[in-house]
Formats: C-alpha cells, sequence, structure tokens
C-alpha cells in the first residue's frame, strides 16, 4: 500500500507542544493517493448499497444477528482484513488507508461500532500478541469475516478501573486448560461472536488475556442490552461458568494482559476519531439540505445567519478533527514504514502506537466531543423533526452519545493525556522541561522585541507560538506546586489537557491550510477561513484554561505576576468570526456538504 507523499520527519509523541512542524512535513487529505481515496470510496460505496437498506431492520434489532451478516458481508469485499497483514490473509492496510476506511464506514453509526469491534479491537491483540500458531489459526477466518470477533475487557464493577476484573483463570488440574469464571459486560458484537479476547486474572492475581470461542463448555452470552443508541449493533454481557480453554488459548504472557489491553485501547482510540468525522460529515450534509428545503418567515432556514453560524461552525469542527486526525494518521504512518533494524513491521507498529499514545487519546477525545456538538446542532437545524425517529439526525443524536463513553472514557482519556506528556518530560524523551525553564527565564527578562511572524496567516502563526508558551506557563506551575500528587488535581489536569488538544488543533488546521493555499492560492480561501475562526476560538478556550489552571495553583503576587504573562501571550487581534463562520457556512451550502475534503 501507498505510504504517504508527504516528507514527513520523525516526530516524538507529544513534542508537538514544543516543537514547531512545516505545513510540508503535515500529512492531510488533499495527500491521499489514489489507492487511498479508491479505499474510502468502496467503503463508502458498501455502506450506502449494502448497509443503509438495512437500517430500519437493524435498528429494530429483532433478528439479533443481522448484524453480523452484515459484518460477513463486509469481509467478502475485503473491508473487515485492513488491520491485519497480507501474509495472515489480511489487506496489511497503511495507517492513512485504515484511516479513511473507518471514516467512510462511519455512514450508519450502529455499522461503525460493530466493524470497530471485529477490526479493531476483536483483531489488533491477536495481530500484535499472538502466537504464530494463533495468528495462522484465526487471523484469515478474521480477515474474510468466517469468524467474527469482539474484546472483552469490562465488567459490570470494572469499567474504567478495568484491571478490578474479578473474572478469574486458572490452570486445571491436568495443566491442559485454563478454568475461566466470571462475567464481562458491555461487550460490542458479544451476541453473534465467535471469536472473544477475554482478559482474566490467572488465580486471581495476574491480570491476562486469552482467546475463548463460542461454543466453549461454561461459555455464554447474555440478553442484549436495550440501549439508548447504535441499537442496530450487538452488546451483550458474557458468562464463563468453569469454561475450560485449551491452554494454548492464552493470548501473550501471565500477567501481560495490561499491555494487551491498553495498546489495544490505543489503536481503537485513535480509529473511534475517525469514525466520528464520518458520521459528522453525514449530518452536515443532511443539515445543509435541509435547511435549503425548509421555510420560514418567507426564506429558508439556510438564509438566516444563526443557522448559518451552525453550519458553519459544524464544518469548522470536523475540518479541526480531520486535520488533526489525518496529521496522525501521516505521522503514525511515516514511523510505521520506517521500521529500527532488527525489528519486525508489526513489532515496529505496536511501539509506534504506544508512541503516538498521546495523539490516539487526542483523537478519542476531541473527535467523540466534536462529533456530539454536530450532532447537536443537525437536531437543531431541523427544529422539531430533528426530533422525530424519522429523520436520521435523531438517530445520529442517540448514537453519538457512547463516543464519549467507550474506548477509556473521556474523563480517563484527559488524565492519560496528561500523564503520558509529563512522563515523556521527566525521562527527557519530549524536553517539555528545557522548553519550560527558557520560558521562565523569558518571562524573567520581560517582553521582548524578537520578530513577529510575517506572511500569510502571520497571525494565527503567533498565536500558535503564544499558546504553546501558555501551556509551558500553566503546566511548568502546576508541576511545581502539586508534582507526584497532580494526578489528584483532576479538574486542572482536565484543564491541561484541553490546552494540549486545542494546541494540537491549532497546529493542525494552520499547517493544512497553510499547505493548500500554497498550492491552490485562493480558491483555498474558505479552508483559511475555516482555520483562521477555529484558532482565534482556540486561543480564547487556551487562555481561560490556564487561567483557571493557574488561579487553582497560585496565589498573591505569584499568581498576579503569572496572570500578567499569560494576559500578555494571549493578545490576539480581533477577527470578526460571525463573517468567517459565514463564509464556511456559503462553502457548505454551496456543494451540500462538507467543504474541505480531499482538498
Ligand atoms: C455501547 C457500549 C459498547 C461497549 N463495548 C465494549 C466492548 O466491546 N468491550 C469492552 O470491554 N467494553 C465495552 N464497553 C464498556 C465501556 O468501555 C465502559 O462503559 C467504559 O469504559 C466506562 O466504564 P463504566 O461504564 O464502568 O463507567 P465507570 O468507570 O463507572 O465511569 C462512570 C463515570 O465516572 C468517571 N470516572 C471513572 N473513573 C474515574 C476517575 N478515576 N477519575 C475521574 N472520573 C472517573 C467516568 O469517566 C464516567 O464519567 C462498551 C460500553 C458501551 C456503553
Amino acid at each position: 500500500m501507498a505510504s504517504p507523499t508527504v516528507s514527513q520527519s520523525l516526530n516524538r509523541g507529544g513534542s508537538f507542544l514544543i516543537n514547531s512542524t512545516a505545513p510540508e512535513d503535515v500529512f492531510t487529505p488533499a495527500d491521499l493517493s489514489d489507492d487511498q481515496r479508491l479505499i474510502g470510496q468502496t467503503a463508502e460505496e458498501f455502506v450506502q448499497k449494502d448497509i443503509t437498506p438495512f437500517i430500519p431492520e437493524l435498528e429494530a434489532h429483532k433478528d439479533e444477528k443481522l448484524m453480523g451478516r452484515m459484518l460477513k458481508k463486509a469481509g467478502e469485499i475485503g473491508l473487515l482484513g485492513g488491520g491485519i497483514p497480507e501474509e495472515y490473509g489480511g489487506s496489511g492496510l497503511d495507517k492513512v488507508s485504515a484511516t479513511i476506511l473507518a471514516e467512510k464506514l462511519a455512514g450508519y453509526g450502529s455499522f461503525a461500532v460493530s466493524h470497530g469491534g471485529h477490526a479493531g479491537i476483536g483483531t489488533v491483540p491477536i495481530v500484535y500478541f499472538g502466537t504464530e500458531e494463533q495468528k495462522k489459526k484465526y487471523l484469515p477466518k478474521i480477515a474474510s469475516g468466517e469468524l467474527l470477533s469482539c474484546y472483552c475487557l469490562s465488567e459490570p464493577q470494572a469499567g474504567s478501573d478495568s484491571l478490578a476484573a474479578l473474572t478469574r483463570a486458572v490452570l486445571s488440574p491436568d495443566g491442559k486448560s485454563w478454568i475461566l469464571n466470571g462475567q464481562k459486560m458491555w461487550i460490542t458484537n458479544g451476541g453473534f461472536a465467535d471469536v472473544y479476547v477475554v482478559f482474566a486474572k490467572i488465580d486471581g492475581e495476574k491480570f491476562s488475556s486469552f482467546i475463548v470461542e463460542r461454543g466453549t463448555p461454561g461459555f455464554s452470552a447474555g440478553a442484549e442490552e436495550k440501549k439508548m443508541g447504535i441499537k442496530g449493533s450487538s452488546t451483550t454481557p458474557i458468562f464463563f461458568e468453569n469454561a475450560h480453554i485449551p491452554k494454548e488459548n492464552l493470548l501473550h504472557e501471565p500477567g501481560r494482559g495490561h499491555v494487551v489491553a491498553f495498546n489495544t485501547l490505543n489503536a481503537g482510540r485513535f480509529s473511534l476519531g475517525a469514525y466520528c468525522i464520518g458520521g459528522a460529515k453525514k449530518v452536515l450534509e443532511a443539515s445543509s439540505k435541509y435547511s435549503k428545503e425548509r421555510k420560514a418567515f418567507g426564506k429558508t432556514l439556510s438564509d438566516f445567519g444563526l443557522i448559518k453560524t451552525k453550519l458553519g461552525e459544524m464544518a469548522i469542527q470536523i475540518f479541526a478533527i480531520e486535520s488533526m486526525v489525518y496529521r496522525s494518521a501521516g505521522m503514525i504512518e511515516a514511523a510505521v514504514s520506517n521500521p529500527a533494524p532488527g525489528i519486525s513491521k508489526t513489532q515496529q507498529a505496536m511501539q509506534v502506537l504506544e508512541e503516538y499514545a498521546i495523539e490516539s487519546s487526542i483523537s478519542k477525545v476531541s473527535g467523540s466531543e466534536m462529533v456530539d456538538y454536530v450532532v447537536d446542532e443537525g437536531v437543531q437545524i431541523f427544529g422539531g423533526y430533528g426530533f422525530h425517529e424519522d429523520y436520521p439526525v435523531a438517530r445520529a443524536y442517540r448514537d453519538s452519545r457512547v463516543n464519549r463513553i467507550f474506548e477509556g472514557t473521556n474523563e480517563i482519556n484527559r488524565m492519560l493525556i496528561v500523564q503520558m506528556l509529563m512522563k515523556r518530560a521527566m525521562s527527557g524523551a519530549v524536553p517539555i522541561i528545557p522548553a519550560a525553564m527558557k520560558l521562565a527565564d523569558e518571562v524573567l527578562a520581560g517582553p521582548s522585541f524578537e520578530e513577529a511572524p510575517t506572511g500569510h496567516m502571520a497571525e494565527q502563526e503567533k498565536s500558535l507560538e503564544q499558546a504553546k508558551k501558555i501551556f509551558l506557563l500553566a503546566a511548568g506551575t502546576v508541576v511545581q506546586k502539586f508534582r507526584d500528587k497532580m494526578a489528584e488535581e483532576q479538574e486542572i489536569v482536565g484543564a491541561l489537557a484541553n490546552i494540549v488538544m486545542d494546541v494540537y488543533g491549532m497546529e493542525s488546521t494552520l499547517r493544512r491550510a497553510q499547505k493548500t493555499y500554497a498550492k491552490r492560492g485562493e480558491s483555498a480561501s474558505a479552508m483559511v477561513d475555516a482555520a483562521r475562526s477555529y484558532i482565534y476560538d482556540a486561543m480564547d478556550r487556551v487562555e481561560k484554561e490556564a487561567r483557571t489552571a493557574l488561579i487553582a495553583t497560585a496565589d498573591g503576587d505569584t499568581l498576579a505576576t503569572q496572570l500578567a504573562v499569560l494576559r500578555r501571550f494571549a493578545k490576539h487581534a480581533p477577527i470578526d468570526t460571525i463573517a468567517l463562520r459565514r463564509r464556511v457556512a456559503d462553502a457548505v451550502l454551496a456543494q451540500d456538504r462538507y467543504p474541505f475534503e480531499g482538498r
């Protein structure tokens, strides 16, 4: 498969906070190769032709196995094996292709979730941690859809705190099998899967992972959960009552289940951002069309400023997440395709996933919050009809909500973003501490007269630089005060995580707009408007979050000084974001769709 067409320099995960990346080093959707576009197109057509006609039946969920058959259909045309190397029957897609595949499969939320349960978190553990025998036995059939899979980590009493699992595994007296007892909860594809990746504690202590096949005596799947959304997907509990599974079905090493679990979630989180982009684009498209059809007060809805601002902001939010996710996909792919000597591509891919765990959590949190915003505004544009089940925005609204809950809740992921960053800062992997010290010297030296950025989007360039300084100012103050007790200050950690995400969004949108403008000039003006609007608003958010964190951390003269420095860093020239959003809305309305795709 094609690898990115940009000169990606290899960046450390999280280093965007202190380094600057050139526009040409940032992968954007315009850099997709023809092959990659074709993969997206195939996925989109599949959803349109093979899934959409069955949505009413899937939503009614009378036939609990119907979604399983849909997945098998996807397997017949190669849409399930993207994450599986070719030698095991998959297509070994590069990260960018896998990203566009996920995005384009998201036209129907229930299908996207089921696909992710199988081809993502149900597959990754075997690809990265399986023995040769396990890979040969399961992967070709998982790639074709002959076997459907799922990932069983959560338990009734252990969701976010997944290591508090009570499911136990003990070796049988003859040493030939593991005997599993316990219960899993919320398992996507649970009702029809054939292969279950199950986490259990050996002797109640060593957290480990196992492959369990449907049909194993003592194994059973419970009734379908009655969910708020994604009603077409299967979600069930799983029970083990003295279920004997072959000894060789232990996945990875005893006591190393957490490595399997968390690395798998990293992969899942990244893809979740891509699925969210696809779902949000569909809602924007429907909202744009409706706003032109529906009349009120002698005009169409699309003529009203308060509707335009919604359409504009929906597109801007999608643009920001799309820019971040494809940039990360490009970085991941560039790193995967440059394996260190003596390391297999699979091992390299696992290390790279760990390297970009911060970017994966950003993809998950910002993608899920973006799609929730978009579906909410979609319902509002549809008015009363948006509240009616006959209109697809009502379903999208319900379907979207779970994204903030699974694959690690957004609270857990916000904490992870900062924890991982601090770990890298302490180890020196990402030199945040020297950068913070340099900034402290700069602050002591007073306002500098260094040259301000010039050229196209110079104001946004300056905002980005200043936002990075604000992060260092706030994070440096917080770390100095709380040190190893920082994790207990969750609200402050959350504020720092929000700054991190906004900085990534600011840089990703800015670089993409600059790169596109350099190529296309004025025809990229709507994208430039989108980036300027996003960066302006992001700068306000960054300032607010930093102020909140500083006030909760410092006091007296120190606080007064820091707030003064913050005000200096946060200064940015006024921009008429109403006009920018209107122009972006006009671009949406002109095409009745998200206007920046592939550009
Ligand atoms: C439709 C659906 C499909 C799912 N599919 C799967 C699947 O295929 N496989 C699987 O293993 N699991 C699956 N899950 C489970 C999902 O991963 C969990 O629901 C999720 O991890 C949250 O766990 P919980 O529900 O126990 O909530 P809790 O962990 O009880 O959390 C409740 C609230 O408290 C917050 N919270 C918890 N701990 C902390 C903390 N330390 N600090 C701050 N806030 C905290 C959470 O963020 C959340 O807001 C699915 C869930 C749903 C709803």
